[in-house]
Parts: structure tokens; sequence; C-alpha cells
């Protein structure tokens, strides 16, 4: 299949220019992970939807040329390892990759293929944008206030993978040393965990998540953080992030706090006001004052726990879509994991990686192929054709497999291009980095 692909249309590279821009061939060569558990069923299903949209949006002119590289599950057993190095070098020479979840077994084994992909390829800020979709079942009263584009940092914190066992020679040496040279008694028995934040990670995401505000003329930045008890790491990422507030978008910004509050988070003067939550108030913020929230600068582990709860107000971990991104490479990737009691049974909800797919294109600036995919899910949905998880919730609905999900996605992309073109409003559901962004 993926070599008839290639006959049909050459594969070429996107590529960096000297000034940072993406310069994007027609036909560029994009590398996949299939992914574990329903991974291989919902990388089907949204492979097939993104090579339809273009189609339909493009004719012959574009096409996305696939070709997958392997990490997880999959390339353990074809190759022995769980993250091959051409794997990690395909997605730097091409720039931009599209995956489905990994799996990463709790508390045993090895340590999580995706964290070091995020590390290896320094892709810093994790991107995922939450936006209700009309018809979808909520456990809020009003979803549609939720809209809110979450900046998690993504390769320190807790998630750095800088720990040892309990009663391990490495936990028993640094429990000697912290009462040797700090004072500071740890139990014996304690596992050890090190939480390293610093000054670099977390302004370049910060100021990254403050220039999407202004891109996007959105209100407010708001920095979320445990700084009350973890004074030296949280606490710092909160002041590093007003720091590179004011030093790199001075003129752009208004701090909440040294300026008259506005109940509704609105920008004062055309500026993007920048303020702080600490991370417990926050779940409950995002709650009941929604609206109030924009974008979202915060740690790995805030972010990590956050952009789940957040994906839950608008309908569930099968909605949310998301982006990795460094300076020089972006990998687009589903919320969610594996899901492993849905694995192989074409059940699972695609829309996830679908809509990270929509990011992929927006990235590009195929913004057409893009709103229609939006729109065609929004339809489907619309039409009461879901997957078993929003029609468990929806009284009437009709329950696709995924495959077939997807199927009626595709159906409805032509009469969505066609009104797009009538009335070219740009995408509704707008929320993701383009490459202008970088
Ligand atoms: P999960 O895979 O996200 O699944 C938890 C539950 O969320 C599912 O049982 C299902 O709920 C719902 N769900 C998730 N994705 C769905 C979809 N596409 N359609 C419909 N429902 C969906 O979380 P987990 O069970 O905690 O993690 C499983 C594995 O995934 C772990 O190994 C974990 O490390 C890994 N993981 C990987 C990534 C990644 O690759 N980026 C991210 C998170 C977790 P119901 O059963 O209620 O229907």
């Amino acid at each position: 299949m993926e070599s008839k692909e290639k006959d049909q249309g050459k594969p070429h590279r996107i590529s960096l220019t000297s000034e940072g821009t993406l310069s994007i061939p027609d036909t560029p060569a994009v590398p996949f992970i299939e992914g574990d558990g329903i991974g291989p069923d919902i990388w089907a299903a949204t492979k097939g939807v993104l090579d339809a949209a273009i189609r339909f949006a493009y004719g012959d002119r574009r096409r996305l040329i696939w070709s997958e590289v392997l990490a997880g599950e999959k390339a353990h057993r074809e190759t022995g390892e769980w993250l091959p190095e051409g794997t990690l070098q395909a997605i730097k020479n091409h720039v931009v990759a599209i995956k489905g979840p990994l799996t990463t077994p709790v508390g045993k084994g090895i340590r999580s293929v995706n964290v070091r992909l995020r590390q290896r390829l320094d892709l810093y800020a994790c991107v995922r944008p939450v936006r209700y979709i009309r018809g979808v079942p909520s456990p809020m009263r009003h979803p549609e206030k939720v809209n809110m584009v979450v900046f998690r940092e993504n390769t320190e914190d807790v998630y750095a993978g800088i720990e040892w066992e309990a009663q391990s020679r490495e936990a028993e040496a640094v429990i000697a040393f912290l009462k040797a040279k700090m004072g500071v008694d740890v139990a014996k028995d304690s596992a050890i965990g090190v939480k390293p934040m610093s000054r670099r990670a977390s302004m370049r995401l910060v100021a990254r998540a403050i220039q999407y505000a202004l891109d996007h003329d959105l209100p407010s930045v708001t920095l979320v953080h445990k700084g009350n008890i973890m004074k030296y790491t949280e606490g710092a990422f909160m002041k590093w992030g007003y720091e590179v507030a004011r030093e790199m978008f001075g003129e752009h910004i208004v701090v909440e706090s040294e300026s008259r509050p506005q109940p509704d988070g609105k920008a004062q003067q055309g500026k993007v006001v920048i303020k702080d939550r600490i991370a417990d108030m926050m779940f409950q913020q995002v709650l009941l004052r929604p609206e109030a929230y924009h974008v979202i600068a915060t740690p790995n582990l805030n972010g990590d726990y956050l952009s789940d709860a957040l994906a839950a107000q608008v309908g569930g971990l099968g909605m949310a879509p998301g982006a990795n991104l460094s300076d020089n490479c972006a990998v687009f990737e589903a919320t969610h994991g594996t899901a492993p009691k849905y694995a192989g049974q074409d059940r699972a909800n695609p829309i996830s990686l679908i809509l990270s797919g929509v990011m992929l294109l927006q990235y590009l600036g195929w913004v057409e192929a893009a709103s229609a995919i939006e729109q065609a899910v929004q339809q489907s949905i619309a039409d009461g054709l879901v997957t078993y998880d929003l029609a468990r919730q929806m009284p009437g609905s009709q329950e696709l497999k995924c495959s077939e999900f997807a199927q009626a996605v595709i159906e409805r992309l032509t009469p969505c291009l066609s009104r797009l073109k009538a009335a070219p409003t740009g995408s509704k559901l707008e929320a993701t980095p383009s490459a202008s962004d970088k």
C-alpha cells in the first residue's frame, strides 16, 4: 500500500528555512507511528479521513505521503528496541510527524517511550486545545464555555525520569547524602524521585504560550503552579513566567495583580492579561468559571492532570487532540492512551487522533482540508453517528465502529467543503499552533 502510494506521488521533505519558517512541498513525506493498543484502529481511521480531505480539497495537487516509523511494542517486536534511533532521526529529518498512543507499564518495566521521545526531540511544549463540539454529551451544563489551550512543559518536572526504587543502592546513597550534607531526614525505606525545573525550560514554554495568545488574539495567559508548597520549583516556574512576560512581551501584556481586575478576564487595551493560579484551585476554576481562562501555561504534571480533566468537560478523552512542539519539529498525538481493553476491537473513538491530524494540517497551512474535517466530525455527531463512548451517553444515537465512524466523516467531507467554499469563515474549532507560530 505504502509503496504504491510512493509510485503515485514523489515525496519531498518539509524543511526549515534559515529564517526559521517552514518550507512545505505539495507532497511531503510524513512519518507516522501507529501506536499500541487501540493505536492501529484509530490510526487507520485517521489516515483515511486525512487522505480523503486532502484529495477532496486539493485534487491531485497535494497529498501527504505516509512513511511508517516504529516505536513501542511494534518496534520492540520487530527490532528489539522500544524507540529505535532511526525513528528519532526520521522525525527530525521530516520536521512533522503523527503518532498513536504508546504503552507504558505502571510501577515496573521500561521507562515511558513517550517521555523519551519528547526529551530526545526536545519537544518542550505539549499543546492541547480543548473546545466543545456541539452535540457531544458532557457532564457540564455549559460545556460551550470551555475554550482553552493548555501549554504543558514537556521535558522536566517529575517526568524527567530521575527516580530510584526504595532500598536501591541509589536511593540509599541519596538519602545518606541528604542526611550528611543537607541535614535532611528522609525515611530509610523511601523511594526517591527528583523534580528538576529549569529557568530556561520554564521561560521558553511560557514565551510560546504568550506568543500563541498574541497571534490568536486571546485575552489571557494563566500560569498554573503549586508554588505555595513547592516554592523553588513550581514557585520559580511562576516567577520565571512573569519575568519572561515582562522581558519579551512588555508592551503587549498586563499583569493581573497590577491592573484593575476585569471579571470576564478580557484583555485591557488590547493587551494579554498574565495571571497565575494555584493548581488545586485551578481545577475548581475550570469547572465553575471556564470562560475566564484562555491559554494555560503549566509544568508537566499539572498539565497532564489538567488536560485530561478539561477533556472530560468537553466529552472525554476520545475527543482531545494534541501536539508536541520543539523549535525544529512537531509531533501530533491524541491526549489519551492505548485504552488496552478496546485494543483490536475497532471500537475506540478516533476523534482525538483525527483532530490531532487537523492540527497537523493547520500547522502546514492546509486549512481548507483541516476545516472540512472539523465540520464533518461535527456533522457526524449532529447526525447521531458516534462511537461507543458517546453513544452510551446519547439516547437515540447510532453506535458505530471506529472504522464506520471514519467512513461517516468521509461521506460528510464534500458537502462541508462546498459550504466552506461558499462561505469561507475559517475553522470553527481552530485553536492550533500553525507553522507561523514558530
Ligand atoms: P487511556 O488509555 O487513555 O484509557 C482510559 C480510558 O479512557 C479508556 O478505558 C476509555 O474509557 C477512555 N478512552 C481513552 N481513549 C479513548 C478513545 N479513543 N475512545 C474512547 N474512549 C477512550 O488511559 P490508561 O488506561 O490510563 O492508559 C493505558 C496505557 O496508555 C498506559 O500504558 C499509559 O501509560 C498509556 N498512555 C499513553 C499516552 C500516550 O501515548 N501519549 C498517554 C496516556 C497514557 P472507558 O473504558 O470508560 O470507555
